[in-house]
């Protein structure tokens, strides 16, 4: 495999399966559904522009063979109260000057925050709230692509996205390639602890959705330009 390849996401990164244990979590865990941020100090748990803290989804530990974000930690925030498809703005040839921050029409800011973080050694004092926090296992796994070069539709880390439709590809603001990460299959659910605000538009009262159930594919930028350079690309 030549490491061009590898670098344009033709040939594909190492691939993890990520799976969601059934026993919840009593402390903090760095490979969680909901549970305890592992976030660099100073970096505040973020909220969405209409006050709510934003629900950790999920955040793992990027496994040592992907590069180039071997060893960093991701995080997915998305507002329970705002749950709609991602919509990318485009200046010239490039996503938005920090676009992570940038309005998504109709709304003056995004409603996620995806985070890659470099430090993140401390849990934060309280867990996420709303949704069960549950461990992540990373398995290995073959994701060789199919005769149409799509991988396996999972929720995984590495390997080859299996676009749902046609691939999309992204140039971060500071000028580099955004490189496929992720990926979060179409309707997954995450468990919400009883008791809960119901998110606009789920099917059930008791899950939450990312995105309005779309696949997601994380595609971060590779020069970790800046923490939040993530663009979560949303398909079905
Ligand atoms: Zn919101
Ligand atoms: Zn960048």
């Amino acid at each position: 495999m030549l490491e061009a390849d590898v670098k344009d996401g033709r040939a594909g990164l190492p691939a993890y399966a990520i799976e969601v244990g059934t026993e919840p979590l009593a402390r903090p865990t760095r490979n969680s559904v909901g549970g305890w941020p592992f976030l660099d100090e100073g970096q505040e748990w973020p909220e969405c522009f209409c006050g709510e803290r934003m629900a950790l989804f999920f955040q793992l530990d990027i496994p040592t063979d992907l590069e180039p974000f071997a060893g960093d930690h991701l995080l997915v925030f998305h507002c329970r109260a705002h749950n709609d498809a991602s919509e990318p703005e485009f200046t010239d040839d490039r996503l938005v000057p920090r676009y992570w921050d940038a309005p998504q029409t109709p709304y003056p800011r995004p409603f996620w925050r995806v985070m890659l973080q470099r430090h993140a050694t401390l849990p934060a004092a309280q867990p996420e709230p709303s949704l069960h926090a549950l461990p992540l296992t990373l398995r290995p796994f073959e994701d060789s692509p199919d005769a149409r070069g799509l991988g396996a539709q999972a929720f995984k880390v590495g390997g080859t996205p299996s676009w749902a439709q046609d691939p999309e590809f992204y140039r971060c603001a500071c000028g580099a390639d955004l490189v496929y990460l992720c990926q979060v299959p179409e309707g997954m659910e995450f468990a919400v602890r009883p008791g809960q605000p119901e998110q606009s538009y789920s099917l059930r009262a008791d899950t939450y959705w990312l995105f309005l159930g779309n696949e997601v594919y994380l595609l971060a930028c590779p020069a970790h330009c800046d923490p939040a350079a993530v663009w979560p690309v949303n398909q079905n």
